[in-house]
């Protein structure tokens, strides 16, 4: 990351645009794939169903059916798949570009193309959540995304608790490329202490993962760390209303 994103992302982040106190009843937790690589349903959705649990897959639409730069991405198929498991289809952009590249102009066409895509699997119902490709946000992107979704998360690492920024929510990697069970379980502990809610990403699920992923160990470990915490893990739109004790 150069300097100028850096400095915009940091920027973003010290200026929240939907703010909201957790309401703190109870502690929460979701799982969160993005992009989405094929694997991560095939792989990781029989992780998913052996725990219980149902995720929330962040998807760009222009990656369906499509390999691109070795990396087989979800097709059709999968999204009623696993639709029809219970999983969530969040927005992650159409084109999933980094979204302070974009003109507001060029914001709202890929929104909306995304949106129209997504649709044509959940019966219609616009999706809630999104997600920033690459966690890329300036100011001008939160304030656009915050009307259009009732949950946003980038990639700022951290858990939920207190005063949160519903556009921007802070999520704990469970990527390769930082992977540090000890931070997980720290995360895992403050979330239960301060009933705040935890959000896990990764992207892909394989044995040989790509930084950006998991293996299947990684994602049956961390899962099973809440599990044993008795945190209820659930897809981003129902864990909001949990969170905000609704
Ligand atoms: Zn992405």
């Amino acid at each position: 990351m150069n300097l100028k994103i850096k400095l915009t992302s940091l920027m973003a982040r010290k200026l929240p645009v939907k703010t909201a106190r957790l309401a703190g009843h109870r502690p929460v937790a979701s799982i969160t794939f993005d992009d989405f690589p094929k694997n991560a349903w095939t792989l990781g959705g029989p992780i998913l169903a052996k725990h219980g649990v149902r995720g929330t897959y962040y998807t760009a639409g222009g990656f369906c059916g499509r390999t691109v730069d070795g990396t087989v991405f979800y097709d059709r198929e999968d999204l009623k798949a696993l639709v029809a498991a219970g999983h969530e289809l969040g927005c992650h952009g159409y084109g999933h570009q980094p979204t302070p590249t974009l003109t507001t102009d060029q914001l709202k066409a890929d929104a909306e193309r995304n949106q129209e895509f997504l649709r044509g699997f959940t019966g219609g119902v616009a999706p809630v959540s999104y997600a920033f490709p690459f966690g890329r946000v300036s100011p001008r992107t939160k304030r656009f995304y915050a009307p259009r979704f009732t949950n946003v998360r980038g990639v700022h690492p951290g858990v939920n608790v207190g005063r949160v920024d519903l556009a921007q929510l802070n999520t704990i990697s469970l990527e390769s490329r930082c992977w540090e069970p000890e931070k997980i379980e720290a995360a895992i502990q403050r979330v239960l202490h301060d009933h705040g809610w935890l959000v896990l990403y990764t992207h892909d699920v394989s044995d040989t993962p790509s930084p950006y992923g998991s293996t299947p160990q990684m994602l049956d470990w961390a899962l099973g760390k809440v599990a044993a915490a008795r945190i209820e893990v659930l897809p981003m739109r129902e864990a909001l209303s949990v969170a905000l004790g609704a």
